[in-house]
């Protein structure tokens, strides 16, 4: 079997089409313009490219997008000012404080700061606790990009009672996705470090969803037989000649043979992370406004 293809980037690029339509007819229809802020303290090189990134997008996409910059040395109390002014601010919605943080600043405190209907990371416990219990919740977004993709492959009420496991368990990726798994009532087991004989674990997944940080740690032996694999994982991977390349967590090449359908790395997941940010944030500009979404969506 040669599996298909799971292509994240043209998926991305439709979803952000949708973010812009939508964005239009907030602004048409109720006078209401997204409002992003994304917060960065210090000078992280990959970070900094994130963040371009995402004001870039935003632009795009037609929402007012902020982006303030603070020195490495900024202090938690700064920090927290800065948030309380955000929460305050009935133009930004959404608010994003770019991890990982400088380590004078408690990242725990900073997540719990920001007002739970504008956390667009989908980080604060109440919105953990809302998506857990059923709730309408922000979503971290790369889960929620996961979940997108799944859904697009299985079709509505299509997952329903496939065996899925999510190997790794960050509050970021892995206990969220398990809930969206949940919430498609797949039966979801979530494995990581210390779970026991990964492979004959990994193999009685009909969906393996891998959020590990290991370059192609998930090898042939973790695959069954038409399964839908989606990759996480972000990894450089040093070859003989000293050169790096970017892989996820997955042996892509042998896993393709055996699966159904796979993600690639790069340009699978990766791109739905930032459209499912601006996704996000039309929701918390919805929910700031007092607008239903279903209004705006068609
Ligand atoms: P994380 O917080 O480091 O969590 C990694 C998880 O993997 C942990 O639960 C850990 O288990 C588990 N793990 C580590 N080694 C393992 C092993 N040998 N066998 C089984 N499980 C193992 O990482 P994360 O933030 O979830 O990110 C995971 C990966 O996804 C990274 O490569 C990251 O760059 C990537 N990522 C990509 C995107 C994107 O947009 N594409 C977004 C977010 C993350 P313990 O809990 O027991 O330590």
């Amino acid at each position: 079997m040669t599996a298909d293809i799971i292509d994240g980037k043209a998926f991305a690029a439709g979803l952000r089409g949708m973010v812009a339509e939508q964005t239009a007819r907030l602004k048409d229809r109720h006078s209401l313009m997204p409002g992003l802020t994304v917060v960065i303290v210090g000078n992280d090189p990959a970070s900094q490219i994130y963040v371009r990134n995402k004001g870039k997008v935003a632009d795009e996409l037609g929402f007012r997008s902020d982006t303030i910059r603070l020195s490495e040395d900024t202090t938690q109390d700064q920090l927290l000012g800065i948030i309380r002014g955000l929460n305050d601010d009935p133009a930004v919605h959404g608010i994003l404080v770019q991890l990982p943080v400088p380590a004078q600043i408690d990242e725990g405190a900073i997540i719990l700061a920001i007002d739970p209907d504008k956390d667009v990371d989908g980080l604060h416990p109440i919105n953990a606790g809302r998506l857990s219990s059923g709730q309408s919740a922000l979503v971290p977004c790369t889960p929620l990009g996961c979940s997108m993709l799944l859904g697009d492959r299985f079709g509505e009420g299509g997952m329903k009672g496939k065996r899925a496991v999510m190997v790794g368990r960050s509050n970021l990726v892995g206990k969220p996705m398990a809930q969206l798994l949940l919430a498609e009532h797949c039966t979801v087991t979530v494995a990581h470090s210390r779970t026991q004989d990964l492979p004959a674990l990994c193999r009685e997944a009909d969906i393996l969803i891998a959020a590990i940080g290991r370059a192609e740690i998930l090898g042939t032996d973790c695959i069954k037989p038409g399964a839908v694999v989606i990759d996480v994982g972000m990894n450089r991977l040093e070859l003989p000649d000293g050169k790096t390349r970017l892989c996820g967590d997955v042996d892509f090449d042998g896993a393709k043979e055996i699966a159904s359908a796979i993600t690639p790395v790069p340009g699978g997941v990766g791109p739905m992370t930032i459209a499912c940010l601006m996704v996000n944030t039309v929701t918390a500009a919805c929910w700031g406004g007092g607008v239903d979404l279903a209004h705006i969506s068609a």
